[in-house]
């Protein structure tokens, strides 16, 4: 199944994608179609479908924290930034592989549509 995975191919450098930063565990690349100024997807490099086959808080924790990491390089962290994760059909979820939003660089609506 990770195979075939597009988060997991872009992970392995099989696939080209606008990676703004890396470490051991996370991969965070730019969104293809981004809906904001700054639209960054971050990634463990772990396969994991969503939030509902996450296991451990540690992974879920380092995605939110390299979220914020990359939301002051971007210039956008005093301003306020969106991080969402999409789960399932009913949140819009496309991709199975465990990706947090990030969002930034105009207003945000809220609720969400
Ligand atoms: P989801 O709807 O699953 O929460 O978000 C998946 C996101 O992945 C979408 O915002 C979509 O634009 C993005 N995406 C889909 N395919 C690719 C791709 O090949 N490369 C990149 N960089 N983003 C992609
Ligand atoms: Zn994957």
């Amino acid at each position: 199944m990770a195979d075939g995975c597009l988060f997991c191919r872009i992970v392995r450098g099989e696939i080209p994608a606008k990676k703004v930063a890396e470490d051991e565990h996370c991969v965070a690349f730019r969104d293809i179609n981004p809906q904001a100024p700054t639209h960054v997807l971050v990634v463990p490099r772990e396969h994991v479908a969503s939030l509902n086959e996450a296991k451990d808080p540690a992974l879920v924790g380092r995605l939110a924290l390299f979220a914020a990491r990359i939301a002051r390089e971007e210039g956008i962290a005093d301003g306020g930034y969106r991080t969402v994760f999409n789960t399932n059909a009913d949140a819009g979820q496309t991709v199975f592989h465990l990706h947090l939003h990030l969002l930034g660089g105009r207003q945000m609506g809220w609720p969400p549509g």
